[in-house]
């Protein structure tokens, strides 16, 4: 995630009154005995994710109808999982949500609700190892969360459509799953709209019109067709898109965005798949140079950190009023900002550090942030901008920048989860290590790092037995006064 340079203005749409689901009500109880538990006991998302399980695949059926306030979304999720323990029930996270019917492994299955857990009772007990499938028919309005420290993110209705960027909570609140990054899953999205409007989510599309294709509210030159556009719209009422995610991806990074999109798809001169769209309101963003920079980067990317970990690059920037960029897998989104050169940087650098490389907790997300930072530290060089070495040592001269020298980024408390110092001492920190172990030894361990934990997930202390590895260098006091210990570092 990114924050925009110049922050957007606070929605009025949205009701401020409403607490923020997940924080305040404590999760229920793991029952003992043959239950899943509750969440994984993550301790900066509780209640998040659920044991007993893991999800192998999505598939969700999604009918959104952005203009229907009471019903904008009717899904079907198919979720394939495989029991981690024997068990009679578990838990999956959905919060708000009206659910019509539950079955497991095609049977009904009984359901309760608590909070923004779903608990399912299937009809018969599940063995350890056994491979079974959740069927969940549910409809409703998400709910856009709105969190005291993280303030709005999730599921984002725009002046079109819909805008949806889920980290850390917030795919909960439009799908029922497991979710925690800790359990990845491939996905298959089905997504019907209203002709006229385009859905684009994560990874290839395998069926359906290409986006942006054959949309029924464009302007027809006078003379041009005697048919009528708005006719061939009444026939065909609606618009369905298969999108497929062959890699694992976690459920914070699963994104659906719906509205009027301009779109180019083609090849980067490096070979990948490449999908740009642009909502063509937002004036500040021309869909041909976010193309190419979405190439050129990800070429480069490729360069430095090794093999590009997906199926397609690329980017989707809507007329949404938030303030952030988030790494959603394959393309990252980009509110009414824009997406300026940095940014894009540090998006497509997480599709290696976040998204294949992904946190096991959430308090290692420097793995992910400070990754980024120094990505767009080196992007910023290259591009004529201070060096690398001037972005830390212009921090590292602001001996009292308390947000950054109070918090150690290695474990920063959930209220520092997205804060400066996970940011700007997680990228010091990498800097510091390639000035101890030198340039080439440096990017080795980025692109092994990227290479061993491909499509998983990883710890802190992995990667500091990496760099210890391949440096032959004792790092344990190095990590622990840029990572672990208040105040800023004087030796290392
Ligand atoms: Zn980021």
């Amino acid at each position: 995630m990114a924050l925009a340079a110049v922050s957007a203005a606070a929605s009025c749409s949205i009701d401020l009154d409403r607490p923020a689901e997940g924080p305040s009500a404590p999760p229920p109880a793991a029952v003992p005995g043959d239950a899943g538990a509750s969440s994984v006991g993550d301790p900066y998302t509780t209640g998040d994710g659920n044991g007993g399980y893991d999800v192998q695949h999505y598939d969700l059926k999604l009918r959104i109808d952005p203009g229907d306030s009471a019903k904008a979304l009717d899904g079907v999720a198919e979720i394939t999982a495989r029991a981690t323990q024997a068990m009679s029930r578990f838990d999956l996270d959905l919060s708000d949500l009206n659910v019509a019917e539950v079955r497991v492994d095609d049977a009904a299955a009984r359901h309760e609700r608590q909070g923004s857990e779903l608990i399912v009772s299937p009809a018969a007990p599940l063995k350890k190892g056994a491979t079974f499938k959740v069927l969940v028919r549910y409809s409703g309005t998400p709910k856009t969360v709105v969190d005291p420290i993280l303030q709005r993110y999730g599921w984002i209705p725009t002046r079109d459509g819909v805008f949806v960027a889920c980290q850390p909570s917030g795919a909960h609140s439009w799908f029922p799953g497991n979710d925690h990054p800790s359990d990845k899953a491939t996905f298959d999205f089905h997504i019907t709209v209203p002709n006229g409007l385009t859905a684009i989510a994560n990874g290839e599309q395998t069926e359906g019109p290409a986006p942006g294709d054959g949309e029924g509210d464009e302007i027809q030159p006078p003379g041009s067709s005697s048919t009528p556009r708005f006719t061939q719209a009444a026939a065909h009422a609606d618009t369905t898109t298969t999108w497929r995610v062959k890699e694992p991806m976690a459920t914070y990074l699963a994104t659906v965005n719906v509205g009027r999109f301009d779109v180019r798809k083609g090849t980067t001169p490096g070979g990948i798949p490449i999908l740009s769209a642009v909502d063509p309101t937002v004036f500040n963003t021309d869909v041909d140079d976010f193309q190419a920079k979405n190439a050129q980067i990800t070429d480069e990317w490729v360069k430095l950190f090794g093999p590009y970990p997906f199926s397609s690059t690329g980017g989707i920037v809507d007329d949404a009023d938030v303030g952030f960029a988030l790494e959603t897998q394959n393309r990252p989104v980009y509110g009414s900002f824009g997406a300026q050169e940095t940014i894009v940087a540090h998006e497509l650098a997480h599709q290696w550090f976040g998204d294949s490389v992904s946190v096991t907790r959430w308090k290692d997300i420097w793995l992910n942030e400070g990754f980024a930072t120094y990505a767009e530290w080196i992007w910023g060089e290259r591009a004529g901008g201070p060096t690398v070495q001037q972005e830390f040592d212009t921090r590292y001269r602001q001996t009292d920048n308390r947000e950054v020298w109070d918090v150690p980024p290695g474990n920063p408390g959930r209220g520092q989860m997205f804060g400066r110092s996970v940011y700007d001492r997680g990228g010091m920190t990498l800097h510091a290590l390639r000035r101890k172990v030198g340039d080439a030894t440096f990017f080795t361990i980025l692109r092994t790092w990227a290479k061993e934990h491909r499509h998983g997930n990883a710890t802190t202390a992995q990667f500091i037995a990496l760099a210890e590895r391949l440096s032959d260098h004792k790092l344990d006091r190095f990590f622990r006064v840029w990572l672990y210990e208040r105040g800023r570092p004087t030796s290392w």
